[in-house]
C-alpha cells in the first residue's frame, strides 16, 4: 500500500465487471479500457471508463501504470466520447480519489457527463 493509497481489492464491483462476472451496457471496449454506462445517471448521457489494469484510483495509476497504459487508456476515453457524440456538444470528465471524493467503487473510473447543459463545475458545501 503506498501512502493514501489502500489496497486493491480485487473483488470490487467493477473488476467483477472486468471479469465478466457482473453484466454492463457496453459503450467502447479496447486492450487497455471499458466504457459503459452507469447503473444511477446523474446526467442525460453518463459512461464509465475504466482501465483493465489493476488500479485504485488515478493517484495509484499516475504512480504505478505503465505509459502504454496511460496513453491507451486516455485514448479510450477519447473514442468513447466520440462514440457517443458528444464532443461537439461538450462534456464533463470526473474522477474521485479517496473519502473526501466520496469514491465508492475502488477501481479507477473517469466518468463522461453529457447529453445536456451540466452547469458550472460543481456543487459543494464550503465547510469556514
Ligand atoms: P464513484 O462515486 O466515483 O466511485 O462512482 C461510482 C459509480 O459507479 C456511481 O456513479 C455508481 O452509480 C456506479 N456504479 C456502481 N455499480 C455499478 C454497476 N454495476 N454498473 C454501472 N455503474 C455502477
Amino acid at each position: 500500500m503506498s501512502a493514501g493509497i489502500p489496497a486493491y481489492d480485487k473483488n470490487n464491483i467493477f473488476a467483477r465487471i472486468l471479469r465478466g462476472e457482473i453484466p454492463c451496457k457496453k459503450v467502447y471496449e479496447d486492450e487497455h479500457a471499458l466504457a459503459f454506462y452507469d447503473i444511477n445517471p446523474q446526467a442525460k448521457i453518463h459512461v464509465l471508463v475504466i482501465p483493465k489494469g489493476a488500479y485504485v484510483s488515478m493517484a495509484d495509476f499516475a504512480a504505478k501504470a505503465g505509459d502504454q497504459e496511460i496513453a491507451g487508456f486516455v485514448r479510450a476515453v477519447g473514442k468513447t466520447a466520440e462514440k457517443l457524440g458528444v464532443v461537439e456538444s461538450g462534456y464533463r470528465l470526473l474522477a474521485n480519489h479517496g473519502p473526501n471524493s466520496h469514491q465508492e467503487v475502488p477501481h479507477l473510473h473517469v466518468h463522461i457527463f453529457g447529453g445536456q447543459k451540466l452547469g458550472r463545475m460543481i456543487a459543494v458545501e464550503r465547510q469556514a
